[in-house]
């Protein structure tokens, strides 16, 4: 099955507008030079209040990225201090938003109702979702990651009328072990694509193997330039999450480039 490679940078609380214009103007003419990139998706995904001015620098200068929001709000509009809906995200532009990621589990609680919620409301409104899953150190050692990660996906597709959504197009499940976000600890390459193969036999279950076939997994976790090789080369890896490499401008390019790369030598896009 043809999937389109996607790299998308999770810049998290780093980068402010300013920051995010000089930043993706210094990357203009490096991207241009990247053979194949346009047979690959990149994504940048900054905070809310960078949002506007990376849609603005991304048309400027006709870079090739599409823009991904950190997170939404599952309810439309009201008494809801500090949340940011769909439509909000939509007026600026943002193609895609980060859903169950392990920050807001962990961090900001977000248990899997809230999840399952935000997937169905940004999915119903017109955003396409990057799903995030991934199991603890301690899940792993106790020989939990797969029933774990399973459980992860049943709950957040729980109730999604997934005939009436185009979910080959509009989702994107990563697959990021807790213990190798942000640690420098990268999952070995061959046990993420195990993990990966897992998840997609769960999506087969639940939504039919056609749709699961389509449907993009990324690897996510301590990938940097150095190791996106190894990683994109797996049979069942579509392109990656990466996080504190995608501020870095070598990293992000080598990442890229490497994606792009192996677009013609493995796989051929959707
Ligand atoms: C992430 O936050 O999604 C991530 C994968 O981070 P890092 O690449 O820094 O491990």
């Amino acid at each position: 099955m043809q999937r389109k490679y996607l790299i998308a940078g999770n810049w998290k609380l780093n980068m402010n507008q300013a920051q995010t214009e000089s930043f993706l103007q210094e990357l203009t003419s490096e991207l241009d030079a990247i053979k194949n990139i346009s047979h690959i998706e990149t994504m940048v995904i900054p905070p809310f209040t960078s949002l506007e001015k990376a849609k603005n620098t991304i048309r400027a200068k006709s870079l090739p990225f599409k823009l991904g929001a950190q997170d939404l709000s599952q309810y439309d509009s009201g008494a809801y201090t500090g949340e940011i809906s769909a439509e909000m995200l939509m007026e600026i532009g943002v193609d895609y938003v980060l859903v169950g990621h392990s920050e807001r589990r962990e961090i900001f609680l977000e248990n899997d109702s809230v999840i399952n919620a935000k997937l169905k409301q940004a999915l119903a409104k017109g955003l396409k979702v990057i799903l995030c899953c991934g199991e603890s150190e301690a899940t792993r050692d106790a020989g939990a990651t797969d029933s774990w990660v399973c459980n992860q996906i049943e709950s957040a597709l729980q109730g999604l009328d997934f005939n009436s959504l185009n979910l080959p197009q509009n989702l994107v499940v990563a697959y990021e072990p807790i213990w190798a976000i942000g640690t420098g600890k990268v999952c070995q390459a061959d046990e993420a694509n195990r993990v990966i193969s897992v998840i997609r036999n769960k999506l087969a279950s639940i939504l039919g193997k056609n749709i699961a076939d389509q449907i993009r997994i990324l690897y996510g976790g301590s990938v940097k330039g150095s190791n996106i090789d190894e990683i994109i080369q797996q049979s069942d890896i579509d392109g990656a999450l990466v996080g504190g490499a995608s501020l870095k401008k070598e990293d992000i390019l080598a990442i890229i480039k490497s994606t792009a790369e192996n677009f013609s030598t493995n796989k051929q896009p959707a």
